[in-house]
């Protein structure tokens, strides 16, 4: 059942609301009226668009399904909870990046996020200063994608990557997603320094998981220049990631390498290879790890 934001405003002894709000003023109205008049639900599921493909856990949480009026700038933006938890989006099919509708809204207290099906979507997140969305995503833990076909990277990388984004992402899951072809450059990779589980699968246009520095290019580049910066930049032709537990990567066609440098990785506890038949050769972990692989 749909519901208007003005049939809930004076529930205000609400402890738990779930339901899906009428259309998006609503919806922002709501929301509105949650923050203006601090009688915010302990728990909440407040949804835009039926047909809901996911199974949110109990909590703070936002689903966002076929929300095609919004994009690009037009119609209204979306407002959310400024203590929400959980946010999925599905069949948003004209949204190119997430904080294109969020740009403005603090989510501070964000932990989850789940986007299935987003058929224009080019990257997860812009991480520019200007945008309040990225600049206060510093308690992210989980990202779960799947069936995202134009998809070309998972964060924008521009000079001003802000500082203490993704340090606190431990789980990501990546499935059918078509047009990535390198899933994590350096700039990222130290970053994800609490990463503990990395699943991707079913990517058909991956070459390479991580990507890091060629040795020889670096050398070439520092020639000449002051040589004390060769210590701390030769750092970036290895890869560290000291609590990686699991690491599965199956059903990748293209797959050439999973990384070119050493995988300083001691953790490591789970390390799965099934069906990259292009895959030219194991990486090097640090500690040796022995790799399950399956042709
Ligand atoms: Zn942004």
């Amino acid at each position: 059942m749909k519901v208007k934001a003005e049939d809930l405003q004076g529930l205000k002894q609400l402890e738990t609301f779930a339901g899906i709000l009428y259309n998006s003023e609503n919806f922002n109205n709501y929301v509105r009226a949650m923050q203006e008049i601090n009688h915010r639900p302990r728990n909440y599921l407040l949804q835009l668009g039926t047909s809901n493909p996911f199974n949110p856990t109990f909590g703070k949480a936002v689903i966002f399904v076929s929300c095609n009026i919004l994009s690009r700038g037009r119609g209204l933006p979306l407002v959310l909870p400024i203590d929400v938890e959980q946010l999925y989006l599905s069949m948003c099919r004209r949204w190119r990046f997430v904080c294109e509708v969020f740009s403005f809204n603090i989510a501070k207290s964000l932990k989850y996020c789940e986007i299935f099906d987003c058929e224009e979507l080019e990257y997860l997140f812009c991480f520019s200063y200007t945008c309040s969305f990225c600049s206060s995503l510093q308690n992210l833990e989980s990202v779960k994608l799947s069936v995202l076909s134009n998809l070309r990277f998972l964060w924008k990388e521009t000079d001003t990557l802000l500082s203490d984004t993704l340090f606190r992402l431990r789980f990501v899951k990546i499935s059918s997603c078509y047009s990535l072809k390198t899933l994590l450059t350096p700039e990222i990779v130290a970053r994800l320094q609490s990463l503990e589980k990395l699943h991707v699968e079913y990517c058909d246009e991956l070459k390479e998981i991580f990507s890091v520095e060629d040795k020889e290019q670096m050398g070439e580049e520092l020639s000449g220049a002051d040589q004390s910066l060769d210590n701390n930049s030769s750092d970036r032709t290895k890869l560290f990631l000291p609590k990686l537990v699991s690491l599965l990567l199956e059903q990748l066609p293209q797959l050439t390498n999973v990384c070119r440098g050493e995988m300083h990785c001691n953790s490591l506890q789970v390390f799965r290879i099934d069906v990259c038949p292009k895959l030219e050769e194991l990486p090097r972990t640090v500690p040796w790890f022995q790799i399950d692989v399956t042709p």
